[in-house]
Formats: structure tokens, sequence, C-alpha cells
């Protein structure tokens, strides 16, 4: 088994431990590689609307910034939650005057910040896991095209949050991300069940996991395309929810000494895969 391990997906708040703290937990436990990904605007103390959305942005890329210079390993994502844009959806605006925002005020601004540097890469975008009104759908995924195009034209990395149904979801990503033209490596369908692994992966996707022992138990041997995530959200009402970044080794090991899966896999999606997703090197 490889020593070191990578966090593929995580959230840190100001309202929480915060992205120093986070970070100094995860460095402390072995960890190589964080992937920290923006917050819904209540996680940094804004309100749910547009400007808490721009605000949100610019304190997750100070804040994530900063860590990244100081520690290293960390990598910034942003985007905008499937949950977030339904909420927007949902306001008194109509959502044509939501859009047209969104696109003038922070796709521009996140497409700037990404190509200045500050962020890596894109997330979360996609598709609400909860039923939400039609326009609402409908905004997310013009909204995730957008995230595409993105990912496309600046040639980075991209998470997608989605509903998880199984073939109905894989095709219609296989749909958006190829009419976009992004390869398919370049995205990861984040936070998907244990036994929907094997279709995505087997179609070119990248899939991280939550870093877990009934998870990791059941990724079985197809393990080619998988990651390990905490997806931590770093939320004092929630503590420890969904896993600590620090901890997911130790879980994935746990699976790896009571045999359910191999060493080989054990090594692939906590360290090898990611390093492979994020073009960094052991
Ligand atoms: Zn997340």
């Amino acid at each position: 088994m490889v020593e070191w391990f990578v966090d593929s997906h995580a959230h840190a708040s100001p309202l929480g431990l915060g992205y120093e703290e986070v970070v100094r937990r995860f460095k402390q436990a072995g960890g190589k590689l964080i992937v920290l990904v923006q917050l819904t605007p209540g996680s940094y103390g804004f309100e749910s609307n547009l400007e808490g959305v721009v605000r949100s942005l610019e304190v997750h890329v100070g804040l994530c910034g900063r860590v990244r210079s100081e520690y290293g390993s960390v990598l910034c994502f942003g985007g905008l939650h499937p949950a977030v844009a339904d909420r927007l959806a949902r306001s008194s605006k109509s959502v044509d005057w939501v859009l047209a925002e969104i696109e003038r005020n922070y796709m521009r601004k996140l497409r700037d910040i990404l190509i200045g540097g500050l962020l890596d890469g894109l997330g979360e975008f996609g598709r609400p896991h909860y039923p939400a009104p039609p326009e609402s759908w409908a905004l997310n995924e013009l909204l995730l095209v957008k995230s595409l195009e993105l990912a496309r034209d600046l040639d980075k990395p991209v998470h997608v949050h989605s509903e998880n149904s199984g073939l109905v979801t894989l095709e219609s990503l296989k749909f958006f991300v190829d009419k976009v033209g992004v390869p398919r490596r370049r995205v990861l369908v984040h936070h998907v069940p244990p036994s929907q692994v094997p279709i995505y992966s087997r179609e070119g996707f990248y899939v991280s996991v939550v870093g877990k022992l009934e998870v990791a138990r059941s990724v079985g041997s197809e393990c080619s395309n998988v990651l390990v995530e905490s997806d931590y959200l770093d939320d004092p009402r929630r503590p420890g929810a969904v896993a600590y970044p620090w901890e997911i080794r130790r879980e994935v090991l746990k699976a790896v000494e009571e045999g359910s899966i191999s060493e080989h896999c054990g090594s692939r999606i906590l360290a090898l895969n990611p390093a492979e997703f994020y073009g960094t090197t052991g």
C-alpha cells in the first residue's frame, strides 16, 4: 500500500474548523493532496441570493488560495452547487433573469479566476439529488453545460453532483459531456454509491466514493477510475459529516485488511487514481 493519500472532494467553512485547521489536520494524518470545493453561501454566512453566491466565490478563493500557498497540497475548486441554483430558481426573480445574471456576474468571474490561476478546477455543478421544480432542473442543466464548456476551453477538471439514478444519469451525462466535447477523463462524478461505480468507470468517467469502511468494502475489483472523498462539510451543526478528511485512509485500510478490497485497489483509489485525475505525481 502506498503511504500517502488524496481527499478528492472536501469542503472547509469559516464557520466550522476553517480552511487552515482542515488542511493542517489532513496533512498531519499523511494526506498528500486535498481538493477544497466551494460551499453554499450559508456556509460563509451569506444569504442564498446572487450577491451571496458571488461573495462566497470571493471568500472561498481568498481562503483556499491562502492555504494553498502556505501549506501546498491543496487544490481549489469553484462552482455553483445545484442546491444553490435551485434556491435561486425558486426566488421571487424570474428564472430568465437569474440565468442572465449568473452568466453575466458569476460565470464570467469564475472564468477570469480560473484563467488567473486562483482556482484549479470547477465544481460542483450538476443536478439536485432531491425533487425540485422543473425550472430549477433546466437552470441546473444549462449551468452544467456552461461549466463543461469552461472545462473544455480552459482544460480543467470538473466535479459533477448528480441525482445518482444509475443508467439514466450516466446516459444524460454522456450526452452533455460528449456534446460539449470535454474528455470524459476530465469529469469526476462525485459522491457515487458504490453499486453505480462500474457503470461510470466503464464509460471513461472518474467517480469518487465516500471514504467510509462500508463504502470502501463495496468498491470491489473495478477500481481503475475510482477516487475517495470525505465530502467533509465542516458544518458545526453536523460535525463529522460526511467523513473527516484525515480519517479516509484509515477507513480504506480497514477494507483492505479485512480482505474486501485488494491492496492494489486500496492504493489506486486513495492515491494513484487521484494523482492521474488531477495530474499530480506521487
Ligand atoms: Zn461536496
